[in-house]
């Protein structure tokens, strides 16, 4: 007879739950339970990486007629179809969840469609009134947008909202300068949205190489995206009502900005809110300015409010998220934690990754630290940035290093005359020539850097990637091509 329930039970139904769950009873047997109060897919599935892919390839379509027609094909553009296009998407979100489900009762995992909190070490209780107990237990419940602490905040919307709009806006303020800020800047000026973007720091994109984020930043602005720097929010309200009313005080220097058909969604407004109209936004640069929609995409924070956690003893840091060893394990040993509730490194397959090691770990007597060196990552800007490894400012504080770098129009498009540029970057250790960094902006970036990024996990050094013939022609062949350092430092 067994002393608990389960063998394992899970809290989250994302990538790193999932995985986790299905992996303990599918391989090893294990009984296993997963609670999700919402969708299951998590939010990779459901509000991020997946249909965040998908509005990317909708946006690259803007740009191809005229590319066609410069090549010598009569085409003419259309206009874009926001409501076709997502009903298209939701569809496939279902089809993607009823996959995530099928794979989790495949496994013989018992699901509850409902929140889960802890009781104790060894006891979560069910939303629907039931409670379970399991010798371990795993957090996997990621992490949600989260708006800056300001009077009216609710007016503007967080990336959760974006998939749901009823129409797109004429214009939207885009907040934040981090991936999410940046990726959405380019799909919706690619949809057809006017976008301005306010960040508060000195470049976009902070923790990536400096001389990436200058060209993206300068390819955002070639683009047609009002790209403020050094710049915040000081004050919102809605456009609509009368100035005296809104303690926003202050002179209005900028009027002569539009106000399109909104067709706001509701889900961006909460408490409080009742008007649906235009945002009046009052920016530390001394303008005020009227949009149809205002994004956050301010950071996000872990999925750990009053689940009870702190009460048993496991350790929260100062974010919220979960502090726990190499192999995921908490503060309480039959507790342990993976994905982005840890705020280790926020990335799906990262999650997927601890859940795996987990798995090893627990259930199959293999203890497995997670290694989070050299994950190679991209952000899916227009053009891309694809990253492994260091960046030259701080790979020059740790060692030696010698500087590749060669930024160039790529053919496609220089062809028709346009002033897009790449840019491919290698930071090479001075002392054991092991290429340390690969940075590479461009078109497909992303599936780029997943080949590089195996090379450089494998220890490649310079002079191997010298070794590789060149795939000609590519953009991607100037990476094993670059003779001479730029600079050392
Ligand atoms: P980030 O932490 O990357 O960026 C948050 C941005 O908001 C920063 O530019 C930050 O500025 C700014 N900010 C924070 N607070 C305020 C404030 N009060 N007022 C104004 N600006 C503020 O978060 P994201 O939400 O963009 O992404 C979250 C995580 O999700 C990422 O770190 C990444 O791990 C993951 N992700 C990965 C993707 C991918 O792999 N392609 C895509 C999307 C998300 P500052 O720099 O000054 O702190």
């Amino acid at each position: 007879m067994r002393e608990f329930d389960y063998d394992l039970f899970v809290i989250g139904g994302g990538s790193g739950g999932v995985r986790a769950a299905r992996v303990a009873a599918g391989e090893t047997g294990a009984k296993v339970g997963l609670a999700e109060e919402s969708r299951y897919g998590g939010t990779c599935v459901i509000r991020g990486c997946v249909p965040k892919k998908l509005m990317v390839f909708a946006s690259e379509f803007s740009g191809l007629s005229e590319d066609a027609g410069l090549y010598g094909w009569d085409v003419t553009g259309g206009a874009f179809d926001w409501g076709r296009f997502s009903t298209r998407l939701n569809g496939e979100l279902d089809r993607l969840e009823g996959v995530y489900r099928k794979l989790l009762s495949a496994s013989g995992v018992d699901t509850f469609d409902c929140r889960a909190t802890l009781k104790d070490p060894h006891t979560v209780s069910l939303a629907n009134g039931e409670e379970k107990t399991a010798k371990h237990i795993l957090v996997a419940t990621g992490g949600r947008p989260v708006r800056p602490d300001m009077n009216n905040a609710d007016l503007g919307m967080v990336s959760d909202d974006i998939f749901h709009q009823e129409t797109l806006p004429k214009s939207i303020l885009i907040v934040g300068g981090g991936y999410i800020a940046c990726e959405f800047a380019c799909i919706l000026h690619g949809l057809g949205v006017e976008v301005t973007l306010y960040y508060r720091g000195a470049q976009i994109l902070r923790g990536f190489d400096e001389e990436a984020r200058g060209l993206i930043a300068e390819s955002m602005r070639e683009r047609g995206i009002d790209l403020h720097i050094g710049t915040n929010i000081v004050e919102m309200d809605c456009a609509g009502s009368d100035d005296s009313d809104t303690g926003m005080g202050g002179p209005i220097q900028d009027t002569g900005e539009t106000v399109g058909d909104s067709g706001m969604s509701h889900r961006g407004r909460q408490s409080g809110d009742t008007s649906d109209g235009p945002i009046r936004v009052k920016a530390t640069n001394g303008s005020s300015r009227v949009f149809d929609r205002v994004l956050f995409a301010t950071g996000r924070r872990p999925n750990t409010d009053g689940m009870g956690l702190e009460e048993l003893g496991v350790k929260l840091g100062r974010g919220g998220q979960i502090e726990v060893d190499a192999y995921s394990q908490t503060a309480v040993p039959s507790i342990y934690a993976i994905g982005d509730v840890t705020d280790r490194v926020n990335l799906t397959p990262v999650a997927i990754r601890e859940g795996m090691a987990f798995v090893e770990t627990v259930f199959k007597g293999n203890p497995t630290p997670v290694d989070h060196a050299l994950i190679p990552s991209a952000v899916f800007t227009q053009p891309e940035l694809g990253t492994v490894g260091m960046n030259e400012e701080d790979a020059r504080e740790q060692e030696e290093i010698d500087v590749y770098c060669t930024s160039f129009r790529p053919m496609q498009t220089a062809f028709i005359g346009k002033p897009d540029r790449v840019l491919m970057k290698l930071i090479v250790s001075k002392a054991n020539r092991k290429v340390l960094g690969c940075h590479i902006v461009a078109p497909n970036a992303g599936e780029m850097i997943q080949l590089a990024g195996i090379a450089i996990k494998m220890g490649a050094t310079k002079e191997d990637f010298d070794r590789t013939v060149a795939v000609h022609p590519t953009m991607s062949e100037e990476i094993v091509t670059m003779r001479n350092p730029v600079r050392s430092a």
